[in-house]
């Protein structure tokens, strides 16, 4: 087949980004190098000019209704990080309760543990077998002290899309602010701060064709206003909510990276679905025991999560050298990576389902030849998996 190896099919890890982005911030990394701060003078307004433009941009594409809801980052993890220390300190008169759910990024889950050790009480709630939070338990979580929601709106090793319209409602209903990570989301799916009651969101450039390094948060102005307290502390950057001098290229990419997801999203959304679709048909065809994780239709359209019985997915990516898939997250800590997935785990099905697990991610320059090529390899190396496990099975000495 003509396929150039090795394959890239780990798309929520990071993705690659788009050669249009790259064009559009490549004159903001040379010439146009002004401090966006530094407006004394046309070095820094012309970077400014910029900033705010791109800040137009992504306000727009995400349906806030103004620019200056939008808080630059450096990505998803400062986002989530600033959505959380921000309200629990910002209301602290008001409350001391915290809600999200087991299967969140670690971004949200070690803050929340960290609040929860500095005195914040958090509830983790559980999620179904497709990891789905069931809006009436997050009604019943409410409490006069709750100050918080967050719960994520597209999981990053499974997919499962949340119902967050109707949390966000829920919140609305009792006063509650309520922040979602949309960084698997924003980019693949359509997005609508105001249609899904959302107040705070955080977005990360990297995970929709834009480099790594730039992320933002919305934070709603009216209808409530948010009020944040900063966790980075300078300059006064970004309305006091994050001092730092701002990253002129990344935003400009992160504008771009919007600009061409609005108009290619649904298009690309379709054919991702197709992808994975026949992707799952094919391997069920050819194979026992597979599983898939995650919602069967609420899902991210290029994802593909799925746990094949017996066959730990270790062994099995190691085996699938030419295509690059993961066995979950991309976290760092090598703990984390010994551990089975946790998301998986949370999902109910035992610690079996969870070692076998494997995440495929397709991207935008994903061709046809590559998803049947990455078929044809997984089927080849369960079987090969499932024959040496058989063979020392039946043979007990060799
Ligand atoms: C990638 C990711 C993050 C972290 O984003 P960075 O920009 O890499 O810091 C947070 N939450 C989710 C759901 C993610 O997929």
């Amino acid at each position: 087949m003509g396929v150039t190896l090795p394959i890239y099919l780990d798309n929520h890890a990071t993705t690659k980004p788009d050669p249009r982005v790259i064009e559009a911030m490549l004159p903001y990394l040379s010439e146009v190098y002004g401090n966006a701060s530094s407006t004394d003078h046309i070095f820094g307004y012309t970077a400014r000019d910029a900033v705010e433009k791109a800040r137009e941009q992504i306000a727009h594409f995400i349906g806030a209704r103004a620019a200056n809801e939008i808080v630059f980052t450096s990505g998803a993890t400062e986002s989530d990080n600033l959505a959380l220390f921000g309200t629990a300190e910002a209301y602290a008169e008001k409350g001391n309760h915290i809600i999200t759910c087991v299967t969140e990024h670690r971004a949200i889950l070690d803050s929340a543990e960290k609040l929860a050790r500095s005195g914040k009480t958090v509830t983790f709630l559980p999620v179904d077998h497709y990891g789905r939070v069931d809006p009436q338990d997050v009604r019943r979580a409410i409490t006069p002290h709750t100050i918080l929601i967050s719960i994520m709106m597209a999981n990053n090793e499974i997919g499962t899309i949340a119902n967050i319209g109707e949390i966000g409602h829920i919140a609305h209903e009792h006063g509650v602010v309520f922040h979602t990570d949309a960084a698997q989301a924003v980019g693949h799916i359509p997005v609508d701060v105001q249609k899904l009651n959302i107040d705070v969101l955080s977005l990360s450039a990297h995970k929709f064709y834009a480099p790594k390094g730039t992320g933002a948060l919305y934070v709603r102005r009216s209808l409530p206003r948010i009020k944040l307290a900063p966790i980075i502390y300078g300059g006064g950057h970004e309305r006091g909510m994050r001092s730092g001098t701002l990253n002129v290229p990344g935003i400009v990419a992160l504008a771009k990276a919007c600009e061409i997801a609005a108009k290619e999203m649904k298009k690309e959304a379709k054919r991702f679905q197709t992808w994975t679709t026949w992707m799952l048909d094919q391997l069920r065809k050819e194979l026992d025991g597979v599983e898939l994780n995650g919602d069967p239709i609420e899902r991210l359209p290029h994802n593909l999560n799925i746990s094949i019985e017996g066959v730990e997915s270790k062994s099995l990516i190691i085996g699938l050298k030419d295509i690059a898939v993961s066995a979950g997250s991309a976290c760092s800590s090598e703990k984390a990576k010994a551990e089975p997935s946790y998301v998986i785990k949370a999902l109910g099905f035992g610690e079996a389902r969870a070692h076998s697990a494997i995440r495929i991610g397709l991207g935008r320059e994903n061709t046809q030849e590559e998803i049947e090529y990455a078929v044809h390899r997984i089927i080849e190396e369960v079987k090969h998996i499932r024959e040496n496990v058989h063979s020392i099975i039946s043979n007990p000495f060799k």
